[in-house]
C-alpha cells in the first residue's frame, strides 16, 4: 500500500552560497584557511569549493523529479518566524543572523558562513519542519521528509557552527511541544556527526528524547560520549552512540534495533524525527554505508512510528556532500517512506560499528529502564 509523503522544499534554498559561484564570496580568513587545511589537508584554496553547496539540494530533486515516487506529494515551506526560531534559540542570536540577511561574511571559523541569500535559505529550512508538523499533527498526511540547507544539528541556542545556523530540526521539535501540544518527541541523529547543537538545546529536557549515533569523538565536533546522557530533569533522555569510523549498514541497523526501538517503546513519544545525514555513504568521508543501510532503517522507523505515534514520522536533511549519494540515499528514503518494498541490505564482512552499538546498547540499559517506568 501506498503512504503520502510529503516532500518539503524551496528553491530559495540554494541562495545559500556560501562560496564557489558567489563573486562576492567572502574572503579567507587565517583561521578559515586553518580549518580547511584540517578538515581537507593539502586542499587548494584555488580549486576549494565550500562543501555545504546549492548542488546537494538539486542532486536530490533533480532524482526525485526524474524517478517520480508514488505517494510523493511536493509542498512549499514556509519561513520560520522570529518567535517560533526564538524558541529554540536566543533572541540575541536571532536578530544577528537576521541582521546578515543580503551579506556576505564568515561566522565561524569552522568555515560557516553566509551569502546573501543565506538568511532567507535558513529561515525556510528552519520552517520546513513546522510546516510539515503542523500538516501532520491535523493528520492530513503521516510522513515527510524536508529537503533542507542549510543543515541544522551543529547549532546551538547561541552561535553558526559546522556550516548551520538555525536548528532546523530543534525549533520544529519546539514547535511540536510548545505550539501543537506534543507531551513527548523523539529524535534519532544518525548523521556521520555528532549533533552537539542539538544536544544542548534539549540536554535539561525530558520531553524531548535524543538518540544520537555519530563517528567518536575525536571526530568532529568532538562531543557525544556516551556519558553525555542529559542534566537536571533530562538526564537519561540524551543517549549518544558513538561508533568506530568505517561503520556500515549493519551497525545502523543495530543501533535500531538495540536502542532507537528500546528507548522509543520505553518513551511512547507522540511524535518522531530523524536528523537525516547521508555523510555515512561510503561515497562521502569514512563510513561504509550505501542506500541500502538508510532504506532498511527508514523502513523500520516506519513501522515504529506506526506502532507508537499513529505514524508520525518527519524527516529533516543534515549533512552529506556527494552528491550521488545524497541523490540514491534520499530517493531509497522516500522510497520507504512511500510503503516501497525495501531490497536486500548490503553489508560488510565485518562491520566495526555493531560491537559499538551493543556497547551503547548496554551502556543506556538503565536508562531506558527508567524512562520505561516514568511513562507507565
Ligand atoms: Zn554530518
Amino acid at each position: 500500500m501506498t503512504t503520502t509523503v510529503l516532500i518539503y522544499y524551496d528553491f530559495r534554498m540554494l541562495g545559500h552560497n556560501p562560496h564557489g559561484w558567489d563573486p562576492d564570496h567572502p574572503e579567507w580568513t587565517d583561521d578559515v584557511k586553518a580549518m580547511i587545511e584540517l578538515q581537507y589537508p593539502n586542499s587548494n584554496l584555488d580549486t576549494y569549493s565550500h562543501p555545504e553547496r546549492p548542488e546537494r539540494l538539486t542532486a536530490i530533486v533533480d532524482r526525485l523529479l526524474l524517478e517520480p515516487v508514488d505517494g510523493v506529494r511536493w509542498m512549499l515551506p514556509t519561513p520560520a518566524s522570529a518567535t517560533q526560531l526564538e524558541r529554540s534559540h536566543d533572541a540575541a542570536y536571532v536578530a544577528h543572523i537576521e541582521s546578515l540577511d543580503g551579506q556576505s561574511g564568515w561566522l565561524s571559523k569552522d568555515t560557516t558562513a553566509v551569502s546573501p541569500g543565506s538568511v532567507t535559505a535558513a529561515r525556510l529550512a528552519a520552517g520546513s519542519g513546522i510546516s510539515a508538523i503542523e500538516v501532520i499533527a491535523a493528520g492530513e498526511a503521516r510522513r515527510a521528509f524536508c529537503i533542507v540547507r542549510p543543515p541544522g544539528h551543529h547549532a546551538p541556542a547561541d552561535r553558526a557552527r559546522g556550516f548551520c545556523l538555525y536548528n532546523n530540526l530543534a525549533v520544529a521539535a519546539a514547535h511540536a511541544r510548545k505550539a501543537l501540544g506534543f507531551d513527548r518527541v523523539m529524535i534519532w541523529d544518525w548523521d556521520m556527526h555528532h549533533g552537539n547543537g542539538t544536544q544542548a538545546i534539549f540536554y535539561d529536557d525530558p520531553s524531548v528524547l535524543v538518540v544520537d549515533s555519530h563517528c567518536a569523538a575525536p571526530f568532529y565536533p568532538g562531543s557525544g560520549l556516551l556519558a553525555e546522557t542529559g542534566s537536571g530533569a533530562g538526564i537519561g533522555y540524551h543517549l549518544n552512540v558513538p561508533l568506530p569510523t568505517g561503520f556500515g549498514n549493519a551497525a545502523l541497523v543495530e543501533v535500531f534495533e538495540q536502542v532507537v526501538r528500546p528507548a522509543a517503546r520505553a518513551f511512547q513519544p507522540e511524535l518522531l524525527l530523524i536528523s537525516t545525514g547521508f555523510d555515512c555513504h561510503y561515497l562521502d568521508m569514512v563510513c561504509a554505508m550505501d542506500e541500502t543501510g538508510y532504506a532498511a532503517v527508514t523502513q523500520r522507523m516506519s513501522a515504529l512510528a506506526d506502532e507508537l505515534c499513529d505514524g508520525r514520522l518527519v524527516m529533516m536533511l543534515e549533512g552529506g556532500y556527494n552528491a550521488k549519494a545524497l541523490a540514491d540515499s534520499a530517493y531509497a528514503v522516500v522510497e520507504a517512506l512511500a510503503g516501497k518494498p525495501v531490497g536486500a541490505l548490503n553489508v560488510l564482512a565485518e562491520d566495526p560499528g555493531c560491537a559499538a552499538a551493543s556497547d551503547a546498547a548496554a551502556f543506556h540499559a538503565k536508562s531506558i529502564a527508567a524512562m520505561a517506568k516514568t511513562s507507565s
